[in-house]
C-alpha cells in the first residue's frame, strides 16, 4: 500500500483567472466567506495536532489562487518553522508572484509550481479570460521573480488543450534547453468544464513525447520526482520536460496524497465527496485532536477503496460538476 504523506492545502477558493479548463465558461460561482476558510491557526493546528502525528511530511499550497490568501507569508512561516515539515510547496498562477516571491522563499517556502499554459499573449488571455489589459506579461515577470529569488528548480505547468495551445508545445519544452526549469505537460480532465471535454480535448501524453522526440530526441530524466509526473530530458538541456497522464494513465492505484479544502474538508481523493470529513466544525465545537486523529486514520485506512478513477471519466460514474479551483487543485 501505498505511504500516504502529501497534504495539498487550499487556501481559499476564489481565483483571479477563469482558465477554460478550469471554470466553466458561464459559472456563476459561489465563493465562501471570509469566516467559512480556516484560519492561519487552525491550518497551523491541524498540520502540528493532526496531520503530522498521522504521517504527514509534505505540504502543497494551493487554491483557487493562494497567492489571493491574506496573510500568505505568515501562514508559511508558521508552516515552515514546524520541525517535522520535510517539504513546501505551492502552485500558483502567478499574477501577483513578482512582489511576494522573495518574502515566500524567505518565509521558507521551498518549491514552486507555475501554470502556465502559453508563450503567446493573446492565447494566454483566451485561455484565462480577457480583462482588457493582457496578465501575461505581469505573470512571466512573476515567474523571473521567483526564479531570481532563489526557486530553482522551478516547475512550469501546461495544461494542453489541442486547437488552443497544444501547438505551443515544443516552444513550451524549449524553455528547458537553456534554463533548469521542469516544463510539464497535463493532460486535460473533465472537471469543471466538462462541455469542454469530449475525445478531442486532450491528447495523450506520448503523442507530445513523439513531437519532441522527432525535434530533439528524448531521454529518460536522470532525476525522477516523488509525484506523477514522467520525466524526460532533451539531449543537453539543463531543465526537463514531465508528463501528468491521468487520463491516459490512471495513477490513482499508487496516489499518496489527500486534499484539505478551504473550508476544512478532508478528502481522501480528488473527486471523493463522499468520504470527506469536516475538520474546521469539529475544531471549531472543541472536538479533541485526538478524536480528529482516528478521523483522518480511518480515511487513510479507507483510502485505497475509495479512490475516484479518473478512467471512469466521461461515464454515468465519471460526470463531476465542480471545478479545480474550487475542490482545491
Ligand atoms: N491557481 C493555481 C494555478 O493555476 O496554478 C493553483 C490552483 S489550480 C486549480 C492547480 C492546477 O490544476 C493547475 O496547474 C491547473 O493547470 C490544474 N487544473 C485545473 N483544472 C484542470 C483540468 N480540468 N485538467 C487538468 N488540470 C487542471
Ligand atoms: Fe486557472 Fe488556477 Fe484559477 Fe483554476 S484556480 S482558474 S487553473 S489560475
Amino acid at each position: 500500500m501505498n505511504k500516504v504523506d502529501y497534504l495539498r492545502i487550499s487556501l481559499i477558493d476564489r481565483c483571479n483567472f477563469r482558465c477554460r479548463y478550469c471554470v466553466p465558461d458561464d459559472a456563476e460561482l459561489q465563493y465562501l466567506l471570509t469566516p467559512e476558510l480556516l484560519t492561519n491557526d487552525e491550518i497551523v493546528t491541524l498540520l502540528r495536532e493532526v496531520f503530522i502525528p498521522t504521517g504527514f511530511r509534505k505540504f502543497r499550497l494551493t487554491g483557487g489562487e493562494p497567492l489571493l490568501r491574506p496573510n500568505l507569508v505568515e501562514l508559511v512561516a508558521a508552516i515552515a518553522q514546524l520541525p517535522e515539515v520535510e517539504d513546501l510547496s505551492m502552485t500558483t498562477n502567478a499574477f501577483l508572484l513578482e512582489n511576494l516571491a522573495a518574502d515566500l522563499y524567505e518565509a521558507g517556502l521551498n518549491r514552486l509550481n507555475i501554470s502556465l499554459d502559453s508563450l503567446n499573449q493573446e492565447t494566454f488571455d483566451q485561455i484565462i479570460g480577457n480583462y482588457g489589459k493582457s496578465r501575461w506579461e505581469p505573470t512571466w515577470r512573476g515567474i523571473l521573480a521567483a526564479y531570481d529569488a532563489g526557486f530553482n528548480p522551478l516547475k512550469l505547468n501546461v495544461v494542453v488543450i489541442p486547437g488552443v495551445n497544444d501547438h505551443e508545445v515544443l516552444d513550451l519544452a524549449a524553455l528547458t534547453l537553456e534554463r533548469n526549469w521542469h516544463v510539464r505537460f497535463i493532460e486535460f480532465m473533465p472537471i469543471g468544464n466538462g462541455e469542454l471535454f469530449d475525445e478531442r480535448t486532450w491528447i495523450p501524453s506520448e503523442e507530445l513525447r513523439q513531437r519532441i522526440r522527432k525535434k530533439w530526441g528524448l531521454t529518460e530524466g536522470q532525476i525522477q520526482g516523488n509525484g506523477p509526473a514522467d520525466v524526460f530530458q532533451i539531449p543537453g538541456a539543463k531543465g526537463t520536460v514531465g508528463f501528468i497522464s491521468q487520463m491516459s494513465e490512471c495513477f490513482c492505484d499508487r496516489c499518496n496524497r489527500m486534499r484539505l479544502s478551504a473550508d476544512g474538508w478532508l478528502r481522501p481523493c480528488l473527486l471523493n465527496e463522499s468520504d470527506q470529513i469536516d475538520l474546521k466544525s469539529a475544531l471549531r465545537s472543541n472536538v479533541s485532536t485526538e478524536v480528529l486523529r482516528d478521523k483522518v486514520k480511518y480515511l487513510l485506512e479507507i483510502k485505497p477503496d475509495v479512490n475516484f478513477k479518473l478512467r471512469d471519466m466521461g461515464t454515468d460514474q465519471g460526470q463531476y460538476s465542480r471545478t479545480m479551483s474550487q475542490i482545491g487543485g
